[in-house]
């Protein structure tokens, strides 16, 4: 009885919460090109820049506020007798803030690097470039964002908690794209079963077995409520 699920969550659970992505229209990512940004290129190239774009992203995420998607998310992970796995491609810390606890693939705006010795630290609300590790001391602080091009992390763990999962759920994330696509795969052929909640139907994401087609703030609160009523 005490399932085992896990739950992958994208943009659009954060999007309710105001922060946008590179895929919307106007907002901060609208400055800026993806590559000047996003990647260890762009880092390279200009650091001044890259840490002005995530210093506003950090104080912008650092206002928000979880909504009814996080706020059901942390219920069920708190009164599901099973375990709850929530992995995120968010970098924000919505679900944290809803008390729930979540595996960040992509990194944390709340958190710095160091490319000369990988120590991790929590972010100052402004980093610049020569931003000093606590740890080597090197100029080499960056944000602990995985930037594209550069490995996912926590990719085994999230692997192995996939194959021992009973329920597979992908919230706020296209069923059709990486990552999402490859973790519904892994999970169906563990034999868990697998439910989609979008914003829109992906239409031909039939690797899901039950589709939910709405705002997170209204689908995810009812999908959980379904799974504690049906205990
Ligand atoms: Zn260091």
């Amino acid at each position: 009885m005490a399932r085992k699920i896990v739950i992958l969550t994208g943009a659009g659970i954060s999007a309710e919460s105001g922060l946008g992505t590179f895929r919307d229209e106007g907002g901060l990512w609208a400055q800026h090109r993806i590559e000047d940004v996003a990647t260890p290129e762009g880092f390279a190239r200009d650091p001044g820049l890259v840490h002005r774009f995530y210093n506003a992203r950090r104080a912008q995420a650092l206002e928000a506020a979880p909504n009814p998607a996080h706020e059901a998310l942390a219920r069920l992970q708190r009164d599901w007798p099973g375990e709850v796995v929530i992995v995120t491609q968010n970098v924000d810390a919505l679900h944290e803030k809803a008390g729930a606890k979540a595996i960040h693939m992509h990194g944390e705006l709340a958190g710095a690097l160091c490319f000369a010795c990988g120590h991790r630290w929590p972010a100052p609300l402004e980093m610049a470039p020569g931003t000093p590790c606590p740890s080597c001391n090197a100029p080499a602080g960056r944000p602990d964002i995985v930037w594209f091009g550069e490995m996912p992390y926590h990719m085994e763990i999230i692997a192995e908690h996939l194959q021992s999962c009973d329920l597979f759920a992908a919230i706020g994330t296209s069923g059709q794209v990486y990552p999402a696509a490859g973790f519904v795969e892994e999970a169906a052929m563990a034999g868990a079963e697998t439910v989609e909640l979008n914003l829109a139907d992906s239409g031909i994401s039939r690797a899901f077995d039950d589709h939910r087609v709405g705002p997170a703030s209204k689908v995810v609160p009812d999908w959980v409520a379904e799974l504690l009523t049906a205990l």
